[in-house]
């Protein structure tokens, strides 16, 4: 059973309820998923706000149980959308390592596909997209880097704390779109319709 947001007329994302548990319809769709994201913009302020009042531990409780079920539906291969759209952090070691698993030496990697910054503290890949996106899949996925990893980082605690730089990507990346989705809905967030 579908249900509907009563006060946004919008759609939620809940199915129904199965064995006590939501089911929950993903969107992976990244056209749909921009479009709803400019939809609602004004909503996920309001939601960032909303969130900022709750239980912290609570909301990354929520999240870590929703999280596992988006990841189990969302197939990030066929996606690829950070890698193409995000500027990519480095470290020095993982520099050595790609370089040893690409048979490079780590200064020849550094010159291609490396840009630091003037004090040299900060390394970012030169190319957006990624120079190892190939076909939206990751060409170096087993030795990817660790930002590339735990992006989006909603494992990581303090989601109230995060929620902008979380919401920057919400139009981008389905893992984020579904879990603040599902996230409103178990909260009973509702937002005032403006007339
Ligand atoms: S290294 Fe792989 S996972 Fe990381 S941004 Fe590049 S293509 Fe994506
Ligand atoms: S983490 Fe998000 S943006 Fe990146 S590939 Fe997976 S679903 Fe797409």
């Amino acid at each position: 059973m579908k249900k509907m947001n009563p006060r946004s007329g919008r759609d939620s994302v809940a199915l129904g309820k199965f064995g006590g548990l939501d089911i929950y319809k993903l969107i992976s769709d990244p056209v749909e998923i921009s479009k709803k994201a400019a939809l609602f913009e004004d909503e996920n302020e309001g939601f960032r706000n909303f969130i900022q009042a709750q239980d912290a531990q609570m909301v990354d409780d929520r999240v870590a149980s929703i999280l596992p079920k988006v990841e189990e539906g969302i197939d990030c291969t066929a996606c690829g959308a950070c890698c193409r759209e995000l500027m990519i952090n480095v470290t020095e070691d993982e520099i050595e390592h790609i370089s040893k698993v690409l048979h490079q030496d780590s200064r020849s990697f550094k010159e291609a596909h490396i840009e630091q910054s003037t004090s040299g503290e900060v390394m970012v890949m030169n190319t957006i997209p990624c120079h190892f996106l190939a076909d939206s899949k990751c060409s170096v996925y087993e030795n990817r880097f660790t930002e590339c990893r735990e992006f989006p980082h909603l494992h990581k605690p303090n989601l109230s704390g995060r929620m902008f730089g979380t919401l920057m990507h919400y139009g981008r990346c389905p893992i984020i779109y579904n879990v603040i989705e599902i996230l409103k809905n178990e909260l009973n967030f509702i937002t005032e319709k403006k007339d």
